[in-house]
């Protein structure tokens, strides 16, 4: 997932799930070690060199985003034994974030994804807090007390302002469950969640606001998570109504009909000349003995050597996994969304046993979603 415009890289993958970094981690990281190793261990263990300090801030700023991947892992992994599917989990400038590929179905699955996170961090600090405990006791030195209280306090941190009841955090998620749960309504539980997230968002604000104009620059920190969990929260929820807008509307209602396709036995030479040249689509569907065996795309074309354009047919450049391709016209929009995100197949083939029926492109959506827009 490209973040700010900045790539991800993925750096492996555990229990199923790919863990990708994102490049605007990178200062992150930077500024959490820098900060270790240049003001708190100075303070908190004086008399060390400074090649200490840097060594022991490296090490603690690991273990702190290691704990982060924990508490994205708890939640990933809640909501995939709710029968979920999770895309991957990002490790991005603002913290971690598991990306799953649907909403979670009713509000008892979102409790427990959303309160997974923050008890995981809990736990973690809780860990930290017994350890710290019986290191006192057992007099070990500075050196190794001061990190393991550090990951004490930091993960507590992280499971208190996660569960700030305003949604899109941990808590705003949890309110929004309860809600839900009430008025058995998810989008008015997610409105008012929303709403929380957004106000809480400006009292962090404030609270910087305060802080400066008694001197104090400590708190600016707030000033930058009040601005973007008011931002998000108001961007969830139009999200959110949207979804709900576009799940009341089948594909028959906007799909292109009669559609445009290409025979599979087509040399890519003919694809070109006679139907991408004329540059009216970049993808048409593929079609065999009257059925649909997939799609191809101006992008597929211009991967394969030039060469071999007169030897190839546009059956063996084709998208043929169907499954992502291909949909009935009673579906609704809101499902095969996420297979019109720039990086999938772009298109949604209607078919109707076997036939083709019409097709969805992203331009489709976006239009109807425009219109809607202009209705309101
Ligand atoms: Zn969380």
């Amino acid at each position: 997932m490209p973040v700010f415009g900045l790539r991800s890289f993925t750096i492996g993958r555990f229990f199923g799930i790919p863990l990708e970094v994102n490049s605007s981690w990178f200062l992150v990281f930077f500024l959490v070690a820098y900060t270790l190793s240049t003001s708190y261990l100075p303070a908190a263990m004086p008399g060390q060199p400074s090649s200490v300090h840097v060594f022991i801030a490296l090490a603690m700023t690991a273990a702190f985003f290691a704990s982060i991947v924990l508490h994205e892992f708890a939640h990933s992994l809640v909501a995939r034994a709710g029968g979920l599917k999770i895309s991957r989990i990002t490790l991005f400038v603002f913290g971690g974030v598991s990306q799953m590929e649907d909403e979670p179905t009713g509000p008892g699955l979102e409790f427990l994804m959303a309160f997974a996170g923050p008890a995981m961090s809990l736990v973690l600090s809780a860990v930290c807090f017994g350890a710290m405990a019986l290191m006192r006791s057992a007099h070990v030195t500075s050196t190794l007390l001061i990190p393991v209280q550090y990951l004490a306090y930091i993960n507590l941190s992280v499971a208190v302002f996660n569960l700030l009841p305003g949604f899109p955090l941990d808590g705003g998620r949890v309110l929004r469950s309860i809600l839900w749960a009430l008025t058995g309504d998810m989008l008015k539980a997610t409105r008012w969640a929303s709403r929380m997230g957004q106000l809480l968002g400006y009292a962090l604000i404030a609270i910087a606001v305060v802080g400066v104009l008694n001197g104090s620059l400590d708190l600016i920190w707030f000033a930058v998570m009040g601005w973007f969990l008011s931002t998000l929260a108001g961007a969830a929820y139009q999200q959110q109504l949207l979804k709900v807008r576009l799940s009341e509307v089948p594909l028959s209602a906007v799909m292109s009909s009669p559609v445009a396709f290409v025979s599979s036995d087509t040399t890519l030479e003919e694809m070109a000349h006679s139907y991408f040249l004329g540059g009216r689509h970049s993808r048409y569907p593929v079609v065999s003995e009257g059925k649909v065996i997939g799609l191809i795309e101006l992008q597929a074309m211009r991967d394969m050597p030039r060469d071999e354009w007169a030897s190839k047919t546009v059956g063996e450049a084709a998208h043929t996994d169907l499954a992502a391709v291909v949909a009935t016209p009673d579906v609704t929009i809101d499902r095969v969304l996420s297979r019109l995100e720039p990086s999938g197949p772009g298109a949604v083939l209607v078919v109707e046993d076997g036939r083709l029926a019409g097709i969805v492109t992203r331009a489709d959506v976006i239009r109807l979603v425009s219109s809607m827009d202009r209705q309101q």
